[in-house]
């Protein structure tokens, strides 16, 4: 590598997650001149997961680790406008809105990110506050009042002659031919047309990111359709729509993605106008109800004893409770079997329990029953003064990821089998779970306590056999659990014996 580059591999950045490379360019007169720098050193950060694999190596190549990140890709390029006011807190422009938000995006979508010191269009720091004065106060440096003034009057204002722009991109060719990425395929993610025909006629292959989201949708741009979708400003025939649905049914997204698509269900779910038709919006509640199980929820505790969200109530059932619910109810009150792994480790450095939930669930809502994919879930519990429990979708690799995390201490599998009534009675959710080393089933109900309480009444009320032990919360979730290997000895033979219960409910 060449003297006008140094570099430094960043572990785990706060704004752009897990490890980074940080290169820092250091232009000559000439390119600092011409492209209207006002600092002669330009940053670039780098985000790519190939970094991972590197880490650890005593000797690491950069030609290598830049040809390996981005490997068959097209690359996210962000080229980003120094605004020192913005950074430091000034709201009269949404530099640092983008900055951030294009710093989020790289962090999901893996890229580069460029610091251009450009200030002020490239003439600095010194004039920008003048020109700022201007514009926002009308004022001059004298403190005299001339009247609010736009840029380009501001400019003229201060220099006695026409606005020109002074910045030039060439120094972003002669970076790329330095590290040895200028043959790559660049998306910049951008608005200005301007921005992408200086880069292009430099001869760097680029397209802007709005026409490659027009083209089709992929993992990395799902999400930007679907806030289309979201702000109601989405122009998608059907088959648009039933791309990202697949997309998403088939867990090809990021977390991006997900939350957007999370809002849209609510926004389907509370009657609101967002423009789409009615079949639209079933195929999207369709692949909602495909992917999630159940419902989130958030628990939270005042303290060990006091106030939860949700009351729940925990006993030991006997097989009965399947058919008395369904004679209770005149119907099957059982929508979905869970088969569920429960990964639970310590997290050594924070010293908090993390359960990873990986579920695969049947579903009855549809007329044919089908096995949906696994979910991964992210629980964490803190104790402090308050306890707080997270449910996060999770990827698989994520979950891969806590295996291999040093800082987390694997301690157990916790195999379970769940039949989930949820949102099917009016206030009750009933989930009976089948646990290895429990003997029968252990029935869970959440809901107001007044209903539970009715509905236990009308358990009892048909057998009073059925309901076998109550079980306070503590006895389920503390550390007892934990000394026992809690998998069943023959998974197979267990969910075919659940199988079973399930077809007989649905008779
Ligand atoms: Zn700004």
């Amino acid at each position: 590598m060449n003297s006008k580059i140094s570099w430094y591999i960043q572990k785990k950045n706060k704004f752009l997650g897990d490890n980074i490379l940080a290169i820092c360019y250091n232009a000559d007169e000439k390119e600092t001149r011409d492209c209207g720098l006002t600092n002669d050193n330009i940053l670039i950060f780098i985000k790519s997961n190939k970094l991972d694999d590197v880490l650890d190596e005593k000797n690491i190549k950069l030609e290598n680790v830049l040809k390996q990140s981005f490997k068959n890709k097209k690359v996210f390029l962000r080229i980003q406008c120094e605004c020192m006011l913005g950074m430091y807190g000034d709201l009269h422009c949404d530099c640092e809105e983008q900055r951030l938000r294009y710093l989020d995006f790289i962090r999901q979508n893996e890229g580069i990110f460029i610091h251009m010191p450009q200030e002020a269009q490239g003439y600095g720091i010194f004039y920008k506050l003048k020109e700022l004065e201007l514009q926002v106060g009308g004022r001059n440096q004298k403190g005299f009042f001339v009247g609010k003034k736009d840029r380009n009057d501001a400019f003229y204002e201060i220099n006695h002659k026409k606005f020109t722009d002074s910045r030039k991109y060439y120094v972003i060719k002669n970076i790329f031919s330095e590290l040895g990425i200028d043959n790559l395929s660049f998306i910049l993610l951008t608005d200005s047309e301007r921005k992408l025909k200086n880069l292009t006629s430099l001869g760097i292959d680029a397209q802007m990111y709005s026409t490659y989201v027009e083209n089709n949708v992929t993992a990395e741009n799902a999400s930007e359709f679907l806030i289309k979708i979201l702000d109601g400003s989405f122009n998608y025939d059907d088959n648009k729509i039933k791309e990202i649905c697949d997309l998403i049914q088939n867990r090809a997204y990021n977390e991006r993605t997900i939350n957007t698509f999370l809002k849209i269900i609510e926004e389907i779910k509370n009657n609101k106008d967002i423009g789409l038709s009615k079949e639209n919006q079933k195929l999207l509640l369709k692949t909602y109800d495909n992917i999630i199980c159940g419902v989130e929820k958030t628990y939270n505790f005042v303290d060990q004893n006091v106030l939860k969200v949700q009351n729940k109530f925990s006993c030991k059932v006997d097989n009965k409770i399947f058919g008395i619910t369904k004679m209770i109810f005149g119907k099957n009150i059982f929508s979905r079997i869970a088969f569920e792994s429960n990964y639970l480790f310590q997290d050594l450095v924070n010293e908090n329990d993390v359960k990873i939930r990986h579920s695969t669930v049947l579903d009855v809502n549809e007329k044919n029953s089908l096995f949906l994919k696994g979910q991964e879930y992210l629980q964490q519990t803190i104790i402090e003064e308050k306890t707080k429990f997270v449910e996060n979708e999770i990827t698989k690799s994520k979950l891969k990821s806590y295996f291999e995390n040093r800082d987390y201490f694997y301690k157990t599998k916790i195999d379970m089998i769940t039949f989930i009534s949820e949102n099917i009675m009016d206030g009750v959710n009933v989930y009976i779970k089948r646990l290895p080393n429990f003997d029968n089933h252990i029935m869970d109900v959440y809901g107001k306590k007044e209903k539970i309480l009715k509905f236990i009444e009308e358990i009892t009320k048909v057998s009073n056999r059925t309901m076998l032990d109550s079980i306070s919360n503590v006895q389920l979730e503390d550390d007892k659990s934990i000394n026992y290997n809690l998998s069943f000895s023959d998974e197979n033979e267990a969910i075919n014996e659940e199988v079973s219960i399930f077809k007989l409910l649905n008779k």
